[in-house]
């Protein structure tokens, strides 16, 4: 086995670039981390501008390896998913970069969802039927916006604008493209029914490579600007999601990544595309013998910040807050004393995929304080989650192990009360930066410096891990129960209260 060397991880996100170092040892050596707005400019809408993101790109890059003597050889690109962008024929943007939160295309999505048509084309792409997905944003651009759709040369992705940057060609890696709708995770190539759905051609999206193929070195005056070698290589990488998991060590059976952010997600690494029966699970491609199996949720920690908004006077700090607020769960027993927390408050994708969900709390009472209110809130969002788990053991088979990352973690109670929701024991790791890790372990398994990606497990073990309490286990089963009584509780009244507040919006 060949020495491993140093690692140019790029991990290019909704909200910023991280650029890392990650040294033989897979230890950090340097980070940067380099910003741009969300652009929101209609209700619904949640866009990136190409440019600021290319320039943050080039900036996270320039920084990171300012003052390093010994540059890396090697870059290795980590994406989120779901981008979908129209380029014209002289390569220019014709759109902006529309991201996975974007919701325009919520009732296309409903309407491929409800008839067969959807599941058939889950089975074959492992892409959950939904607004985020390119193939329902592309026939939400042939309704909405003929123009641009019949100008359009090219649909492009947040890695293949990055990557045509880098190379000048339109290329993009089997893991992102399998996260838009359009890839047959069978044929491992675009599927001719997605695309007649949508009316796109394949000659109109850009040419599929493998997560580990080197796809090329830097243009030379680009390499100059960012402080590279001429002579580094490229290699295609993952989404985010995937090399997330290997950045946590996630990747042998039994073994699932929690995170939890501002929102949320569960995946597990299987052997061949596993998909689930009613397409309420993703399957995506990480390379011919993986692919990760999961569901994400949108109501993590964003919940956390609507509450310290409502709850805050003004004055105090968010460490304030989180001292505030982990000393106070701690105070209430498991159950939070009858009040469980739905937490849809901003719909909800994994397992049900639906945007009119909204969130509500249950069993209120005079005796509940404001401790039992964030405990709930804590609770309602480990209850979401484990029903997200729930469906991926009947997929995949039971837990053994769960790794844990994002903000969460820093609450040893939230942390506590996952394990004991889950039941099963949960390891968090020191570093915080899964996907650029991953990205490095990609990498070295490309150039072969570590044998396969299950050794990914034993290069990153846990820094901790809390285990589940029995007595807790046994009351939280009880809770989950009720918890799923509950949203189906809810179901004929979110509609309607949809529809209430419509009203009195328009009034
Ligand atoms: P992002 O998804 O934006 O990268 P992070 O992974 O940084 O988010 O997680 C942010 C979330 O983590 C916050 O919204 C909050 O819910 C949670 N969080 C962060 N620090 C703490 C803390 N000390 N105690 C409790 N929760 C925390």
């Amino acid at each position: 086995m060949e020495q491993r060397e140093w690692i140019l991880s790029v991990d290019v996100g909704t909200s910023s670039v991280k650029a890392t170092i990650f040294n033989e040892k897979a230890e950090l050596v340097r980070e940067f981390s380099s910003g741009y707005p969300l652009i929101q400019t209609r209700q619904g809408y949640v866009e990136q501008d190409p440019f600021k993101v290319l320039e943050a790109f080039h900036w996270a890059i320039q920084q990171v390896l300012s003052g390093v003597t010994d540059c890396p050889k090697v870059m290795v690109l980590s994406t989120a998913m779901h981008a979908l962008m129209a380029v014209d024929e002289f390569n220019q943007p014709l759109t902006h970069l529309v991201t996975w939160a974007d919701q325009r295309a919520e009732g296309m999505a409903g309407r491929l969802r409800s008839g067969p048509e959807g599941l058939s084309l889950y089975e074959k792409t492992g892409t959950p039927i939904h607004a985020m997905s390119p193939l329902v944003k592309l026939a939400w651009f042939r309704e909405n916006e003929s123009e641009i759709y019949h100008r359009t040369k090219l649909w492009a992705d947040l890695k293949s604008w990055i990557l045509f940057d880098l190379l000048g060609e339109w290329v993009v890696d089997e893991s992102i493209a399998s996260a838009t709708g359009l890839y047959n995770l069978a044929s491992r190539d675009w599927d001719q029914d997605a695309l007649d759905w949508c009316g796109v051609s394949g000659a109109q999206l850009p040419r599929l490579v493998k997560t580990t193929d080197i796809v090329g070195c830097v243009k030379p005056d680009l390499a100059e600007k960012l402080g590279l070698g001429h002579d580094t290589r490229i290699i295609a990488g993952a989404s985010d999601g995937a090399l997330a998991n290997l950045g946590v060590g996630a990747v042998n059976p039994g073994s699932l990544a929690i995170s939890i952010g501002t929102s949320g997600a569960v995946r597990g690494m299987v052997n061949e595309p596993k998909l689930d029966p009613q397409g309420r699970l993703f399957c995506y491609h990480v390379d011919e013998n993986h692919y990760i199996v999961g569901g994400p949720i949108n109501n993590g920690g964003i919940l956390v910040r609507w509450l310290q908004g409502i709850l805050l006077s003004g004055g105090e700090s968010s460490d304030t807050f989180y001292e505030q607020l982990n000393l106070g769960v701690a105070k209430i027993t498991p159950g939070s004393d009858g009040l469980f927390c739905l937490p849809y408050l901003t719909g909800e994708r994994a397992p049900f995929w639906r945007e009119d969900v909204s969130g509500s709390f249950w069993g209120l009472k005079l005796i509940h304080t404001r401790d039992h209110l964030m405990r709930a809130v804590l609770e309602g969002i480990c209850y979401q989650l484990n029903s997200v788990v729930e469906l991926l053991v009947h997929l995949i088979g039971p837990v053994v192990e769960v790794r844990a990352t994002g903000g969460f973690t820093k609450s040893k109670v939230w942390v506590q009360i996952l394990a004991d929701v889950i039941g099963k024991p949960l390891g968090t790791l020191k570093h915080t930066q899964g996907s650029a890790l991953g990205g490095a372990f990609l990498a070295w398994y490309a150039l072969g410096q570590i044998s396969s990606l299950e050794e990914c497990a034993e290069l990153i073990p846990p820094a901790r891990v809390q285990a589940p309490v029995q007595t807790r286990v046994a009351r939280y089963q009880e809770g989950y129960t009720l918890f799923k009584e509950l949203v189906n509780l809810g179901e004929k009244a979110y509609l309607k209260l949809q529809e209430f507040a419509q009203k009195g919006a328009s009034q």
